[in-house]
């Protein structure tokens, strides 16, 4: 497989995607903040499946963090990223730096959604969303794709993104992607390489917690609170659970009945790492 170009302007890959959908050929973006894992792979795979050609960026979006989060010591190596992602099939790889992206440092205009983000990470994570909204908006007007794909490991994300193509009239299909997991069950995460060996071990209560939970539904439990407790539980000193919930899939909003496809969501810090992890209740997820 030829390498996959690396280009760093909003030019060169809307010429890229241009001269593609001029000659018929369906464009798919994969939007990324790289360190790729075998997660990202499958989100590439998909794409490939839904287009001709396959644009895989990779930004880690200064916008998306707060204040004390991990934005400086985010993982990050191209070379690595490069091949992985030319080996999976993608054309070419958009890799702008902060000033081609922000060339104004702070934009005056920003995509944020009024609803949805009162939920799951979107309480902790102040302005998370917005950054992200802004990011994926200013992606799609770049690279123009007709196709994008996101991992369900963010649900709150890909929910959100629906959302705003839908209100904004982006006119762009998204894609949800299946959680990929590491063979314990730790779903995969650019962010598992902080964690100790020891740490990769605490971190393995939260896919634990989630497959009780599809162990209840299985068996016949209804009651949301139960599920709630059953990933609360998890909660020590090594694991500090940030949120335990049990959502609509589409709403977001809590449910007080657990049903086919309800989503339980946890967060967690282990040992200083920030973790998600979820699950589709019903789904083949963990089950
Ligand atoms: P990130 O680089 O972490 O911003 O993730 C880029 C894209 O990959 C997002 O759409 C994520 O939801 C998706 N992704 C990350 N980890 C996984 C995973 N374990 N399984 C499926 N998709 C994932």
């Amino acid at each position: 497989m030829p390498d996959a170009r690396v280009i760093g302007t909003v030019e060169e890959i809307r010429n890229w995607s241009r001269v593609h959908r001029r000659a018929g050929r369906r464009v798919a973006l994969v939007p990324t903040m790289g360190y790729l894992h075998q997660g990202h792979l499958s989100l590439v795979e998909l794409a490939r499946e839904q287009a001709d050609v396959v644009a895989m960026s990779i930004f880690v979006n200064p916008l998306q963090f707060g204040p004390g989060e991990d934005f400086d010591s985010y993982p990050r190596d191209l070379d690595r990223d490069a091949q992985l992602a030319s080996d999976a099939g993608v054309d070419i790889i958009f890799h702008p730096g902060r000033e081609e992206m922000y060339p104004d440092g702070e934009p005056w205009v920003f995509v944020s959604a009024d609803q949805g983000t009162d939920a799951l990470c979107g309480r902790f994570r102040l302005g998370h969303f917005r950054g992200v909204l802004t990011v994926v908006a200013k992606l799609f007007g770049a690279v123009e794709p007709d196709v994008a794909v996101f991992g369900r490991k963010d649900y709150q994300q890909l929910v959100l993104i629906e959302r705003m193509v839908r209100d904004l009239n982006m006119g762009i299909e998204i894609i949800g992607a299946p959680l990929v997991r590491e063979e314990d069950g730790l779903a995969m995460s650019s962010r598992n390489k902080y964690l100790s060996p020891e740490a990769r071990r605490s971190a393995l209560a939260l896919s634990t917690a989630l497959r009780t939970c599809q162990r209840m539904w299985q068996m016949g439990q209804r009651d949301a609170d139960l599920f709630r407790a059953a990933l609360a539980e998890i909660d020590s000193p090594e694991v500090r659970v940030q949120y335990a919930e049990v959502v609509d899939p589409v709403t977001l909003a809590s449910v007080s009945e657990a049903d086919q496809g309800t989503i339980c969501a946890i967060a967690a810090h282990v040992d200083g790492t920030r973790l998600i992890d979820n699950v589709a209740l019903g789904s083949a997820d963990l089950a």
